[in-house]
């Protein structure tokens, strides 16, 4: 199954290479969204992994928490379709009202990630939501966020693509569903 839907996936994704920088090849997940049928077909093998993985809506984990900003694309979706809640984490300084940071190391320099406060607690079980894991640097600080909020608890993350070269997957302090390896 993995393979089939990794080939088609591969074979009209757009990668621009060398962008945004020197040395990257950049995954476009707009190109997927372009195409309604060939959308819906890659959001149902995200959903497919994502249960295999980590287990049923409802119970393994019972809200989806979607990364700045292509997070915001896939979660809401997945969210309105198992009938569950859906939240966003941002950069700093974007959302209105009390938030929780927590600041994280980049390449070049750190950055600091917010939740808005009140909307995750004790009974909080959350799938994180990006479009790709490369370092898992990104997912780590979003995990890190979580877990600051009133004990609220990290179930897992998901990611349509993987890019299996940079080992985020053996950084990560969380499961990680993911539909299609990048053999890098
Ligand atoms: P990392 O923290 O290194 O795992 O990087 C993951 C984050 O950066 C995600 O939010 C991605 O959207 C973005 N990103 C990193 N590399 C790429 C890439 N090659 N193509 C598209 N997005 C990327």
């Amino acid at each position: 199954f993995k393979a089939k839907i990794t080939e088609e996936v591969l074979s009209r994704t757009k990668f621009y290479k060398d962008f945004p920088r020197p040395g990257v090849s950049f995954m476009d997940l707009f190109s997927i969204t372009q195409d309604p049928a060939y959308f819906r077909k890659v959001l149902d093998a995200f959903k497919h992994v994502i249960e295999f993985e980590i287990g049923r809506p409802g119970e393994a984990f019972n809200i989806l928490v979607g990364l700045e900003a292509r997070g915001f694309v896939l979660g809401p979706i997945l969210a309105l379709e198992w009938g569950l809640p859906f939240a966003a984490i941002r950069k700093s300084g974007k959302l209105p009202g009390e938030t929780v940071k927590s600041s994280y190391e980049k390449e070049y320099g750190g950055d600091v990630v917010e939740i808005q406060k009140g909307i995750l607690g004790p009974e909080s079980k959350v799938l994180l939501i990006d479009d790709l894991l490369a370092t898992g640097g990104t997912l780590n600080a979003a995990g890190e966020l979580v877990r600051c909020c009133d004990g609220a608890k990290v179930a897992g993350s998901a990611c349509v693509f993987e890019i299996e070269g940079l080992k985020g997957r053996q950084k990560l302090t969380m499961n990680i569903a993911s539909v299609v390896m990048l053999r890098d």
